[in-house]
């Protein structure tokens, strides 16, 4: 299978990726390191149209909205229209009460550690809350929510009663 990855932690740390190498599986995988610019935007565009895709998601309400923050956008568009699968895979502590929440938690929490896990100059970074800059680096240009299902993607969420990721 062509498998895509989003830009996630908890995927990551599942070890999955390298089981999928290991069946002779194509990754697309942009934090693979040492690819070139251009090979990182290949991979990014090849993760839309993949058989499979994998992320995890930056936080889900009680009510069953998925919201996710990204700063390019290939991830959020893989979980709307392309694949032909899409697992999404969410430890506990991603949880929230509602989108308010889960807007609030993502750029206060997990974008400041996401930001400087990749060494990413933002002002959250440093102070380790948003301060809803207009840095050139900005990592939270479009929000995606989730209220249904998109009519022409297979979901599939698994809730995993462990934290993973942030
Ligand atoms: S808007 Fe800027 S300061 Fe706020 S979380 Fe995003 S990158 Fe950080």
């Amino acid at each position: 299978m062509r498998v895509g990855v989003g830009g996630s932690q908890t995927i990551r740390e599942l070890g999955i990726l390298e089981k999928l190498e290991e069946q002779d599986n194509t990754i697309y995988n942009h934090w693979k390191p040492g690819l070139s610019k251009e090979n990182v935007l290949e991979i990014r565009k090849s993760q839309m149209t993949s058989d499979l895709f994998l992320s995890s998601v930056n936080a889900l309400t009680l009510n069953g909205e998925l919201v996710n923050i990204d700063g390019i956008g290939n991830r959020v568009n893989s979980t709307n229209f392309g694949p032909r699968k899409v697992i999404l895979v969410a430890g506990y502590n991603k949880i929230v009460d509602d989108v308010q929440e889960a807007i609030h938690r993502i750029k206060n929490f997990a974008a400041p550690l996401n930001a400087r896990r990749l060494n990413i100059d933002v002002p959250c970074a440093k102070v380790g809350k948003c301060v809803d800059c207009s840095s050139p680096n900005r990592i939270c240009r479009v929000i995606v929510i989730h209220e249904r299902r998109p009519s022409l993607t297979d979901i599939l969420v698994i809730l995993v009663g462990e934290e993973l990721g942030f």
